[in-house]
């Protein structure tokens, strides 16, 4: 009998199409289907199975190929997720159930044999203030926000394992989100002894046919607890209990493809919708996290005892205005006295990649914007400072505005100068360097262990680093320049270098009890600087939560933000152009534009980039400006340039 299915495509394509069927091909809701589109052949999803076809429909009906799946892949609960994620983050429905889905072509089927293992406990006996955290989320209602803050080693884990082993008890799933980074063999090992055969793991090193049964044992409901990354957060969990988020913090949970989600936020709804409890922990809360803390929406532990053992290193701040090169005196000294003492020295190099700034080293004076209060970028070959928010720009001024010295510089080191000078300096040492963004994972884990070894006494790098803050032979930590991220043009430039260094100073010094942390900075004086070094969240986030408020920055607004790409740059502006003249009489009485302004980043991959930036007290609000300009956008919207939208933007690049 012939029958109909509808069809949506992952393409920025709001329409569905309807193919026509034979029984035998049994194409129902759910299953991908391989169909001629444009003179192609094409993956497309079936989300509606008819009898006959609409009259509306105005195209010829073509046959579908072949059907890719023996059973769903999504059900009625997956779909309205991803209309959900559709409608929140701008993109069509078929993007966002592609985003879903685990990518790739063809299911192995795989059956495991579901496994009668006990849950393990880990045997410890839960300090008081984890027993107490751990009775309060059990007996907690529905839909209710947890955070435990407390430093590395508090038993912040252990704490997410009893509560994941109670939800299971109970006949209930958990998925469990770690950050890229961190989900290693080891975490996924620790799970394993815990949960046997119960957990699924999704890890980036998946091949694409073992995602898919991943996948489908999770929708068969034979493994109840998932781990893994931001995109583990659509795991298709039965019976959904808990969602545990560690390291809420970082930034790896915003996704940076369209659709641009962020895991917290669909955690959040999914938790609301599937009346699940929500457990998210950090030593270094974000900013959003922290102020709902505050205000009572989420309610915090404090785990306040390292229970790992260990003490915190100390921390010492140089003022890196007095030194000579990339190394101050101190730190030097510190490295010569690590190597006497056959202990190892890391480097820290923070993130690469950063532009040149403005600042007296004599008072330490720095131009911002009188508008957004972010950093100015100095361009050399316009002889000005460039706001990369709302475009404001001035001439870059040769003596400084505060003090009148003449010794006003543009600031800004790279990784390779910085090797150079450490390998110049320590000649006969051993050093090596791991590159954060090219190296495979494979390289740094052996990089990694060779240094465990005691084969290097240098180790440098970026974010990649981090692993090896609590090796044994670790005794001094150098964060070589501190303030990278306050000259990144971006309002969460000192969230993020807190962050930094508390994650690095509470990482170090596990092992040993003479253990170091140095930190350089330009700017000692500065509060996410110092209030790192003193590991003092509570000051932080009090001056952090006010610069926030005075500049009306998120936690105290939300913001989109349109990207437009293109080959050249004047048709980039003249797109965002046209967008700003669409939206202004369709701004929100506590709405307002900034920009259209050249991204921080202006060309990446040959394409020029500018951006605008829409602020508004509610998403409500914000949602519906931005989806009405949209539309209308549309109808003129210039072929030659690429459209972004980006709603929460996390890093402004
Ligand atoms: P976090 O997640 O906050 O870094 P973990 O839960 O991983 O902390 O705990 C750090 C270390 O302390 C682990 O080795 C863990 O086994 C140990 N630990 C956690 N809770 C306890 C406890 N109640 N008693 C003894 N050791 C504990
Ligand atoms: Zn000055
Ligand atoms: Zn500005």
């Amino acid at each position: 009998m012939t029958r109909y299915v509808e069809v949506l495509f992952n393409l920025p394509l709001n329409q569905s199409f309807n193919y026509e069927t034979d029984s035998s091909q049994n194409a129902c809701f759910g299953k991908r289907v391989v169909v001629p589109f444009n003179h192609r052949e094409l993956t497309g999803f079936v989300v509606a199975e008819r009898e006959s076809v609409p009259a509306s429909v105005a195209y010829t009906i073509k046959k579908v190929y072949r059907v890719i799946d023996s059973e769903p892949l999504f059900d009625a609960r997956d779909y309205a997720l991803a209309q959900w994620i559709a409608s929140f983050y701008f993109c069509t429905v078929g993007q966002a159930l592609a985003t879903l889905m685990p990518s790739g072509r063809k299911i192995v089927p795989h059956i495991a044999a579901v496994d009668d293992t006990e849950l393990n406990s880990s045997g410890l006996d839960l300090s008081e203030e984890q027993q107490y955290a751990c009775d309060t989320i059990i007996h907690a209602q529905d839909s209710t926000m947890f955070y435990l803050y407390g430093i590395t080693g508090s038993g912040k884990t252990e704490v997410f394992l009893h509560v994941a082993s109670h939800c299971i008890a109970n006949g209930k799933s958990v998925i469990y989100l770690v950050p890229e980074i961190s989900l290693t063999y080891q975490t996924a090992e620790a799970i394993r002894q815990r949960f046997g055969d119960k957990a699924a793991t999704l890890h980036s090193a998946l091949t694409t046919s073992e995602r898919f049964a991943q996948w489908l044992r999770i929708r068969r409901g034979e493994a109840p607890i998932v781990i893994g990354p931001r995109s583990a957060v659509f795991a298709p969990v039965q019976n959904l209990g808990l969602i545990i988020i560690d390291e809420e913090h970082d930034s790896s949970y915003k996704s940076s493809d369209t659709p641009r989600y962020h895991a917290r936020q669909v955690a959040m709804h999914r938790c609301a919708v599937e009346h699940a409890t929500l457990v998210m922990g950090s030593a270094t809360p974000s900013v959003e996290a922290w102020k709902s803390m505050e205000n009572g929406s989420i309610q915090r532990f404090t785990l306040t005892k390292r229970l790992s053992g260990g003490e915190l290193p100390h921390v010492h701040i140089v003022n890196l205005n007095q030194a000579t090169g990339c190394l101050s005196m101190t730190l030097k000294e510190e490295i010569r006295k690590t190597v006497a003492m056959g202990k190892q020295t890391i480097l820290f190099l923070n993130r690469r990649g950063f532009t040149y700034h403005y600042r007296c080293t004599v008072c330490g004076y720095e131009l911002v914007c009188k508008h957004c209060s972010v950093a100015l970028t100095y361009h050399k070959s316009l002889g000005q400072a460039v706001c990369h928010y709302c475009g404001y720009r001035v001439e870059a001024p040769r003596i400084c505005p505060v003090c009148g010295s003449l010794d006003a510089k543009y600031v800004g080191f790279g990784t390779e100068l910085i090797e150079e000078e450490v390998r110049a300096s320590f000649p006969h040492l051993r050093i090596i360097r791991i590159d954060a963004d090219n190296a495979d994972k494979r390289t740094v884990h052996a990089t990694l262990n060779l240094f465990k070894a005691g084969m290097y006494d240098i180790l440098l790098g970026t974010q990649m680093v981090a692993k090896g803050l609590n090796f044994p032979g670790v005794r001094l930590v150098g964060v070589v320049l501190a303030d990278i991220g306050l000259y990144v043009p971006d309002f969460r430039a000192s969230e993020r270098t807190f962050s930094l260094l508390v994650q690095v100073a509470g990482r170090s010094g596990r092992f040993s009890p003479d253990g170091i942390v140095i930190v350089q900075t330009f700017r000692p004086t500065d509060p996410s600087i110092q209030s790192a070094c003193a590991l003092d969240a509570e000051g932080f986030f009090a001056s952090e939560l006010k610069h926030r408020q005075e500049t009306s920055f998120p936690p105290y607004s939300r913001l989109i933000r349109f990207t437009a790409r293109s080959s050249k740059s004047e048709w980039a502006f003249s797109a965002l152009d046209t967008l700003a003249h669409i939206l202004r009489p369709l701004m929100p009485q506590d709405a307002d534009m900034l920009g259209p302004a050249e991204c921080p980043i202006m060309l990446i991959a040959r394409k020029y980039r500018w951006h605008l930036l829409l602020r508004g007290q509610t998403m409500k609000t914000l949602h519906t400006t931005a989806r009405t300009a949209l539309a209308q956008y549309s109808r003129q919207s210039d072929k030659r340039v690429y459209l972004e939208v980006d709603v929460d933007p996390v890093a402004i690049r």
